[in-house]
């Protein structure tokens, strides 16, 4: 069957093209997603986070190599691998970042990319419970909800916080992103919101749509420096497939380099070093990776108001029907409760530091483990990281995991920010409200407070946000490390578009969830306005 348009991957961008491209009934596009439906009831209930996004049935389980930035640990690094991708098994938290983030990116040469070009796009994309203003859409595809519940030990913090110059703010996807609140969501009527359930689902049965599941892309292939189509492997079974107008790789920020590289596209020393004939060598492929380090602190809780007593025994069982009659509690919460945005230094003009809050504790900071005592977490991390990292292959096997080397806090800003934050964490907790619930610190001890232990605790102990970034970055031709334009085409390649997390030149300073739905929406855009 001939398709104008083969997208791959069905993530957080794969289902919004696919929805967008195919509302011409003139064209036809296929989808292809390496995972499965996404039928299992953890996926669609919030909380299921803590189950899927280490389950391999539906999530890429990565590993980080070891590197002395993380004391010589790897870490693993979840990505989705089912409909709607990494929206389908995230933590669930709505931001947009900064005004700013946006504008320095069409700073960099990349025209059309602008916080006010990509407002719209933020806006066309949701259907926010507070409804439309100047900065919120109130009827797109995808729901944003507040959080459906308050909790004691939130509503201390917002006033610690307060205490501390961080006011409360009504709306940081609004005007202003400096302050502290509940995170918004993307869920709706207490259900997870993905790609898959705003986009996908509602057109599914468009007769010039078809989605491919088991489906994993193996090589792009070219004519001269056209890209005609790709070959892909069904349950085992080869496939190829040709697309009239454009392949667009929607794989994320691992999946879309990995492809590239190995269908012959990458800096071409680095592709014969692993066997790999060269198409065209682009040296940024694989390049420019960044992502969120964060770094958590933890303090038992000395009355049982926490999340980790609620969710064992007979009070989970209460949260399971409360869920099941009211979709409300503790079934329906993202991954923290609360974000705060922060300057680390007062003369900052933008935060440049965010901080989560959670009436929750887990063994060893492993999610979706909670410890028996009641326990309370914050989690720091620097919003928008200097650090660049890589993915590259390893060999020439389509199915061996590339190396990622994230190279985390590499600079003296991404240290400093982040062990400030540490401390501000400690701050805040030691604020009088918190008097009658605080308990010991387990995380960092307390006996651990000049720069380098804080930093060696982060090293021991930090994660990756799982906003992994940047692979296949948006630039100008004359940026060596650009892979795509500002029109997403890949430089030096006809026929080849790129449209996920990889693309971003520059991390933005939230969660990135968003921001690539934000892609989607644009790039469906684009795409259109070339045929
Ligand atoms: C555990 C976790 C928690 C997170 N929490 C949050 C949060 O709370 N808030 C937030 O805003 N962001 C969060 N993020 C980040 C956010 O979800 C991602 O940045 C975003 O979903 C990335 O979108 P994407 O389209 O680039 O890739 P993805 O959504 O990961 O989609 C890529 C898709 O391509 C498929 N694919 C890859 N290679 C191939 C191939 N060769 N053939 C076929 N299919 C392929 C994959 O299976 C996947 O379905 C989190 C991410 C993770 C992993």
């Amino acid at each position: 069957m001939p398709f104008d348009y083969v997208i791959v991957g069905a993530g957080s961008a794969g289902c919004v093209l696919a929805a967008r491209l195919s509302e011409d009934p003139r064209v036809q596009v296929l989808l292809l997603e390496a995972g499965p439906e996404d039928r299992h009831p953890w996926l669609h209930i919030p909380i299921g986070y803590g189950r899927t996004f280490r389950d391999p049935r539906v999530s890429w389980q990565f590993q980080t190599e070891p590197e002395a930035a993380t004391a010589g640990r790897s870490l693993t690094i979840p990505r989705g691998r089912v409909l709607g991708g990494s929206s389908s098994i995230n933590g669930l938290g709505f931001t947009r970042g900064q005004a700013a983030d946006y504008d320095s990116w069409a700073q960099m040469g990349n025209r059309g990319w602008s916080f006010a070009e990509v407002l719209p796009y933020f806006k066309r994309m949701e259907r926010f419970e507070g409804g439309a203003d100047a900065f919120r859409g109130g009827d797109g595809p995808m729901s944003v909800s507040y959080a459906r519940d308050r909790w004691e030990l939130c509503e201390v913090f917002l006033k610690a916080a307060g205490r501390h110059g961080i006011p409360t703010n009504p709306d940081p996807n609004g005007a202003r992103q400096d302050g502290i609140a509940y995170f918004q969501t993307n869920t709706r009527n207490g259900l997870r919101h993905s790609t898959s359930m705003a986009y996908l689902n509602p057109i599914r049965a468009r007769p010039n749509l078809t989605v491919e599941t088991h489906a994993e892309a193996r090589r792009l292939l070219f004519e001269g420096r056209r890209c005609v189509g790709l070959a892909y492997e069904i349950q085992g079974q080869p496939r190829e497939v040709r697309a009239g107008r454009d392949v667009i790789l929607a794989g994320g920020s691992i999946g879309s380099p990995q492809l590239l590289e190995l269908s012959g596209v990458g800096g071409g020393e680095r592709l014969k070093a692993v066997g790999i004939e060269v198409v065209h060598d682009l040296k940024g492929v694989g390049e420019n990776l960044h992502d969120h380090y964060l770094a958590r602190s933890v303090w038992r809780v000395t009355k049982k108001v926490t999340f980790n007593e609620r969710l064992r025994g007979f009070r989970l069982v209460k949260e399971v029907v409360k869920f099941a009659l009211t979709r409300r509690g503790l079934m329906t919460i993202c991954a923290a409760q609360l974000c705060a945005f922060v300057r680390s230094r007062p003369e900052l003009d933008l935060p440049d530091l965010e901080l989560t809050f959670t009436p929750w504790s887990m063994q060893q900071g492993q999610i979706g483990r909670l410890e028996h005592e009641p326990g309370m977490s914050i989690v720091a991390f620097q919003l928008r990281p200097e650090s660049r990292g890589s993915i590259h292959l390893k060999s020439s096997d389509p199915k061996a995991p590339p190396a990622i080397r994230p190279n985390y806090l590499a600079t003296e800003t991404d240290r400093r920010v982040l062990i400030d934050g540490l401390r501000l964490a400690r701050r805040l907790v030691a604020s009088p409200e918190l008097d009658p619930y605080r308990g010991a610190q387990i995380w960092p001890a307390p006996h651990l407070s000049s720069d380098d232990e804080l930093l060696a605790h982060a090293r021991e102990t930090g994660a990756s946000v799982g906003h992994l970034a940047g692979t296949c970055k948006m630039g100008p031709a004359t940026d060596a490390q650009a892979v795509v334009g500002p029109d997403l085409r890949v430089h030096g390649i006809a026929g080849l578009r790129v449209a996920d997390a990889s693309i971003l030149p520059t991390m933005i300073s939230g969660h990135t969830n968003a921001p690539v739905i934000m892609i989607g929406e644009k790039a469906s855009d684009l795409i259109r306005d070339a045929a």
